[in-house]
């Protein structure tokens, strides 16, 4: 059976068949080798040379990954942000993109100040308008339209079929990072994207002890070429055994993701009308602004990731998470365990996040422990 005809339960569990050749072992081992022997005749019969250009570890997540989000490649990084800025360090000076505002903080604060300095133009427009962003289009300067959906840090959800149909109409791309949805809630190519991007830190591993990135193409173009060498001369390359422990971690993604939605939904809805909460930002609740556009493009759940305004302020936010105790005070997302972050904190001047905001990852744990934990941090703060 092609993968094309596998669900993504089946694709995760299975890891796509692959095995140890060596001695049948169903897990593949990790191959630390940084070089391959040539032959007496001078050829290389793995088609392996040095692993800054390929290592064996990465052949079975980066085909789970294609598969999984439909593309017909995927390539693995050493971090989301190696992953990220090669996609942009592939265009050329002179080249326009289009961001919204809110998306992944040190993304935004990357483009605002190294892509500037090496010649490409930013222009941030305020998530959601439509018209904001045809207008900010330069005819034959725009080559890459970037999105992430839903935004961290208040889950804003743009419509990635729409700003897919305006990229084809100027020639540009269109790059979303689907970190947060995940494959498993959200397939961007399938709407008409061009490049996924994930943090593979974040629920692809999904234990908080791998750092890692990826990028999945729809078609192997010459804009992937240039990805493939930035990655092979650069060098942010993922080491072998933090590419095998993805693969462990990517096994159980779909069973982490629908109970971590689940777990958030049930959240978002429990907390949502307390007298200390002054407003719930989750795209799977039917009063957030983004929830219409979510239930087209998502797949029936709305992930684990949803902020708390917390009435009295910055101060009030800060007692809240102080108080939580199942909640780590840490931050990243995506893992087993669930997290809290004061985002205006970490972000500092200039961020688009209200002071009141704390983010958080919601885990596996069981909600009701969670809500309860919640509960008596507002109640006693
Ligand atoms: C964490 C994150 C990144 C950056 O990834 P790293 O693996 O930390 O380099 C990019 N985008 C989103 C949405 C993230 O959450």
């Amino acid at each position: 059976m092609s993968s094309k005809e596998l669900a993504d339960e089946t694709i995760l569990a299975g890891g796509l068949g692959f095995m140890d050749d060596s001695y049948r072992g169903v897990i593949p081992g990790v191959y630390p080798s940084t070089t391959y022997e040539r032959a007496e005749d001078n050829s290389y019969p793995s088609g392996k040379i040095y692993t800054r250009d390929h290592n064996p570890n990465y052949q079975q997540p980066e085909a789970v990954l294609a598969a999984l989000e439909h593309g017909e490649q995927a390539m693995l990084f050493s971090s989301g942000m190696a992953a990220a800025t090669s996609v942009i360090m592939a265009l050329k000076p002179g080249d326009h993109i289009v961001v919204p505002k809110v998306i992944y903080w040190s993304f935004r604060n990357w483009l605002q100040t190294y892509a500037s300095d090496w010649g490409i133009e930013t222009t941030f427009v305020d998530n959601g308008d439509l018209s904001e962003l045809k207008a900010a289009i330069k005819p034959g300067k725009t080559k890459l339209l970037w999105l992430e959906t839903p935004a961290n840090p208040t889950w804003v959800v743009d419509d990635i079929a729409a700003w897919a149909d305006i990229a084809r109409e100027v020639g540009a791309r269109l790059a979303v990072d689907n970190t947060v949805a995940t494959p498993l809630l959200c397939n961007p190519l399938d709407l008409g994207a061009d490049i996924v991007m994930h943090s593979a830190t974040k629920y692809l591993n999904g234990h908080s002890d791998v750092l890692a990135g990826a990028l999945v193409t729809k078609v192997v173009d010459d804009h992937w070429h240039r990805m493939a060498n930035i990655r092979a001369s650069g060098g942010a390359v993922l080491g072998p055994f933090e590419a095998w422990l993805l693969m462990r971690g990517m096994r159980t993604l779909a069973v982490r993701v629908k109970q971590a939605s689940n777990n958030a939904l049930a959240f978002a809805k429990a907390i949502e009308t307390h007298p200390k909460i002054h407003a719930v930002m989750y795209p799977g609740l039917e009063s957030s602004a983004g929830h219409r556009i979510a239930k087209k493009q998502m797949k029936g759940a709305y992930g684990g990731m949803l902020s708390i305004r917390v009435r009295g302020g910055e101060s009030a936010a800060i007692a809240c998470a102080a108080k939580l105790a199942i909640f780590k005070r840490a931050t990243s997302l995506g893992g087993i365990e669930s997290l809290v972050e004061h985002r205006a904190s970490v972000e500092g001047e200039g961020t688009p996040c209200p002071a009141d905001l704390l983010r958080l990852s919601i885990g596996i744990e069981d909600v009701n422990d969670l809500i309860n934990d919640m509960k008596q941090a507002l109640e006693g703060s």
